[in-house]
């Protein structure tokens, strides 16, 4: 049985098929609106302070939820299509690029961590869990927590 997790307010649910009733549309958030849930393969369950960015095969951002702007101090609207690192200012210990591992493997990579950016100049230690999609469009979801 699919999860799914909403990348905006981090809700929780699954579902026989990912599609909903007769209409066969794309799963949306139940609790918040948001447009679509993000398939995972197994149940997650943030941190506390979680801030999720969703992005395309190229690692490009999608959509940035809740959580985000307190993270980095960066609006959605600024983040939107940027490489993902950039956007968020990402930075991994000795030029890994587990976000690249993702994207080409398809396999999640848990608890990877690295140093953010704040857009106020502040550099924080957070962990980040990385989550292939599953749907034909490929991309990923980056979950970013404070260490
Ligand atoms: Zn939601």
């Amino acid at each position: 049985m699919p999860y799914f997790i909403c990348p905006n307010c981090q809700r929780r649910s699954f579902d026989e098929d990912g599609r909903e009733g007769l209409s066969h549309q794309a799963l949306g958030c139940h609790d918040c609106g948001f447009g679509f849930v993000f398939q995972l393969l197994e149940d997650y369950f943030p941190g506390a302070g979680a801030a999720f960015t969703v992005c395309d095969r190229d690692a490009r951002v999608l959509a940035a939820g809740h959580g985000v702007f307190e993270m980095t101090g960066r609006q959605e609207d600024g983040m939107i299509g940027r490489d993902v690192r950039e956007a968020l200012a990402l930075r991994f210990a000795d030029g890994a690029d587990p976000i690249g591992t993702v994207l080409e493997w398809g396999v999640r990579q848990m608890e990877v961590p690295a140093t953010l950016h704040h857009a106020a100049g502040i550099e924080k230690p957070v962990v980040c869990d990385l989550f292939p999609a599953y749907d034909d469009d490929g991309g990923l979801l980056v979950a970013v927590t404070p260490a």
